[in-house]
């Protein structure tokens, strides 16, 4: 038997023994350490989220192999060792997992993570243990923290988000929003060696960022962005400009920021989702392209795994808070207030 946290209902959550999920030849059992809560998972325990119930949230999950399907080999990783899963369920047979999206792969709605009429749906992370394909598993070594590695997976959504634009050293660029996705874009686009400007209306989060070493931070609320952007950057705008936040009127002031020859990328999905003027003008003239950003690529989350296993990004000052994962409420009340970090939630001691 194994302690998850099920989500009935929007709000209403038990904390139940469950059976163990059984093991096929090819996957492998992973015991949860530590599961990071996403804005998605505040989300669909608010019930903003038509998934099925009921569900096992949480899809930053980190652990131990504990144990390995009887087809597993030990030749990439074994018992006992600190893991991620790859968490997009990808079919590997759609034209965008042959074409090396598998974040937009077709089948994915129709999957355990967001419907299961007959049993639990969800990602799974919330739960003491989680059952996972070995091809999907990345591993890790002993030094790294499980706080550290619970990063993985917004980690590797912010690289893909990145990787859909072509920066080269010197650019300049703006980062619309200083949560812990906005920050993990400042910190990424630094190592690219980007001039970063980051537009937050908190205080507390424009000096974390400028910690972290962004280059200018502007406040939205007594500041015209646009124009504070233009004037950084020679009247030119920002060759990229990430959208962090969920404000219609925000990603379409993006445009008006961004460069000529430039890109802005949609990394928030965008709540509500109204459609808003987009000046489509500036579009055609200036060459600009406007794009999204969605979950991680398989390729996106190899990097992920790279940049934090050999310490080349320390994901540690966006750490608001640690729970045990019986005080789930106070975790995820903790998670909803606009102001925190990524708060995560641990099974045992880490
Ligand atoms: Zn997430
Ligand atoms: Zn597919």
């Amino acid at each position: 038997m194994m302690k998850a946290i099920i989500l009935n209902e929007p709000r209403n959550v038990t904390y139940s023994d469950i059976e163990l999920p059984a093991l096929k030849e090819d996957e492998v059992l992973l015991r949860v350490k530590a599961s990071g809560i996403c804005t998605n998972d505040v989300r669909d325990f608010n019930g903003d989220c038509n998934y099925s119930f009921p569900r096992i949230g949480g899809h930053e999950y980190c652990g131990v192999i504990e144990d390995m399907g009887a087809g597993v080999t030990d030749q990439y990783f074994k018992k006992g060792q600190r893991a991620v899963a790859y968490i997009i369920d990808d079919c590997k047979m759609c034209y965008y997992c042959k074409h090396g999206e598998e974040n937009i792969c077709e089948g994915l709605p129709r999957t355990k993570t967001f419907q299961n009429p007959d049993g639990l749906s969800g990602y799974g992370g919330f739960a003491e243990f989680v059952v996972v394909k070995a091809n999907d598993v990345f591993a890790f070594p002993e030094e790294v923290s499980f706080e550290k590695i619970s990063f993985t997976e917004p980690l590797a959504c912010v690289l893909n988000s990145i990787n859909r634009t072509a920066i080269e050293f010197g650019d300049d660029v703006v980062v619309i929003g200083g949560g812990a996705m906005g920050l993990l874009h400042v910190m990424a686009l630094k190592m690219k060696g980007a001039r970063v400007i980051l537009s937050e209306p908190l205080a507390r989060r424009r000096e974390k960022g400028l910690e972290l070493g962004c280059d200018d931070a502007i406040d939205p609320m007594n500041e015209n962005v646009i124009e504070a952007v233009r004037k950084l950057t020679g009247g030119r705008g920002a060759t990229a400009v990430f959208n962090t936040t969920a404000s219609p009127k925000v990603a379409a002031d993006t445009v008006e920021m961004t460069a000529p020859g430039g890109i802005c990328v949609m990394f928030s999905s965008l709540h509500p989702n109204d459609p808003v003027p987009v000046n489509m003008g500036r579009i055609h003239s200036y060459q600009i392209t406007i794009t999204g950003a969605v979950s991680p690529t398989i390729k996106a989350y190899h990097q992920s795994v790279q940049l934090l296993s050999k310490g080349l990004l320390d994901p540690s000052p966006l750490i608001e808070a640690v729970y045990d994962y019986t005080e789930f409420d106070k975790a995820i009340e903790c998670a909803a207030k606009t102001e925190s970090y990524k708060v995560i939630i641990k099974f045992g001691e880490l």
